[in-house]
């Protein structure tokens, strides 16, 4: 018998509005058992599609396809290929992108990032964790991947019941991978590196912000010197901060690696820091600010706001007149308009008059799926101080 759940009429109402989880609670019946591709059957009876079901989760299930095809192992395949030429057509600039997004690219829960000819996937739920053997060869044989690692490590893991794991899938995956993005060259640690080894989503606002760059930079929680390294050929200076002394000493290295002699690698912590420089009087240019997320649940807004409020303010005072704050937020709990409330109390208590230059969001390799606002979460603003 096909598996199936029945879901009440929120969840049916939710599927139909575009969004493509039902949560536990809009669950009338489950004939299912953890991982299965299940039928989902509206309250009257009536069939909706196709989902990911686990039984753990808050998330019961996930979306695939509406019920007039199977979602079979050729559905994955046809999505991947989807997925792969969207990525093709953007001719981005960079050996490090991300090829699959999850629910954006129609693969629920699924992730995986190229760097350069290996792939670092993750598999977010009990469904794909299960059709990941089978999903390996298929990937192998549309990328032509050397080597696929299983970045199977994120905390939302536990969530489904799945253990926290990397693991080599596929070839070899060397313990570090040379990537290129735009001129710049990064030594990326797949193995161990926060996320799958890079912030990429960030990609496309580190080249907006390179338009702007000029005089003395201050980029704030640089990991292995992302914004530095794209901005600094457009500075006198670049101080680059991070609290972690393994990710400044990665760096200093990336920098010395691509003769950016001007960058200047730091481990200090950003609120300190920008309490001290500004104390001292010191002026910049530009002022990166790109913080972990700071409100990983909604418990966690009120503080994490404080938080937002008061590294922008700071970093608003630093900036002389006509100089650029590149501010981002990757929490999905503040949501664009949050965001953009926090940097106005920042500015009035900064006393600067500011304007927006640009309004981005996360790189075009992570698509936003229209209908579910949990694609987008990283929110970049590029500011200008007037005066
Ligand atoms: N801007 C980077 C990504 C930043 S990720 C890029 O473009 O690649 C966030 C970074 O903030 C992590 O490297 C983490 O070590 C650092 N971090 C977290 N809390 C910090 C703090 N209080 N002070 C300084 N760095 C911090």
């Amino acid at each position: 018998m096909v598996p199936s759940v029945t879901v009440g009429a929120r969840g049916e109402a939710r599927l139909r509005g575009g969004h493509l989880w039902v949560y536990r609670a809009d669950v009338q019946e489950a004939r299912a058992a953890a991982g299965d591709v299940v039928s989902v059957v509206g309250p009257h009876g009536r069939p909706i599609g196709w989902a990911l079901y686990s039984d753990r989760s808050q998330i019961a299930l996930r979306l695939l396809a509406g019920s007039d095809r199977p979602a079979d192992l050729t559905l994955w395949r046809e999505r991947l290929q989807a997925a792969l030429a969207f990525r093709a057509s953007l001719a981005i600039d960079a050996t490090a992108y991300r090829l699959v997004h999850g629910e954006a690219d129609g693969l629920p829960s699924l992730v995986i990032d190229r760097y350069a000819d290996c792939l670092v996937v993750q598999a977010l739920s009990q469904g794909v964790d299960r059709l990941l053997p089978a999903l390996v060869p298929v990937l192998v044989e549309l990328t032509g991947a050397r080597g696929v690692l299983a970045r199977n490590d994120p905390r939302v893991r536990l969530l489904e019941g799945l253990d926290r794991r990397v693991e080599l899938l596929y070839g070899d995956v060397p313990e570090r991978v040379d990537v290129r993005e735009g001129a710049v060259v990064y030594e990326a640690d797949l193995w161990r590196g926060q996320k799958t080894g890079l912030f990429l989503d960030q990609r496309e606002n580190r080249t907006a912000a390179a338009a702007y760059a000029r005089g003395r930079l201050l980029d704030c929680f640089t990991y292995h010197g992302g914004f530095a390294l794209q901005l600094a050929p457009r500075c006198d200076e670049a101080i680059a901060v991070d609290i972690s002394e393994e990710a400044v000493r990665r760096t200093a290295a990336n920098a010395d690696r691509n003769g950016l002699s001007r960058v200047r690698a730091l481990a200090a912590n950003v609120f300190d820091e920008l309490r001290r420089r500004e104390q001292a009087g010191e002026r910049f240019d530009m002022v990166v600010l790109d913080p972990p997320a700071f409100a990983k649940n909604k418990a966690a807004v009120p503080r994490a706001l404080s938080g937002y409020r008061e590294i922008n303010l700071r970093a608003l005072k630093l900036l002389d007149p006509g100089g650029y704050l590149v501010t981002c937020s990757c929490s999905y709990n503040i949501d664009e308009a949050l965001f953009g409330r926090i940097l106005l109390e920042a500015a009035l208590d900064a006393r600067a008059r500011v304007t927006v230059v640009e309004h981005r969001r996360q790189a075009r390799d992570h698509p936003v799926l229209l209908g579910m606002p949990e694609t987008a979460y990283l929110k970049c603003l590029i500011l200008r101080k007037i005066e």
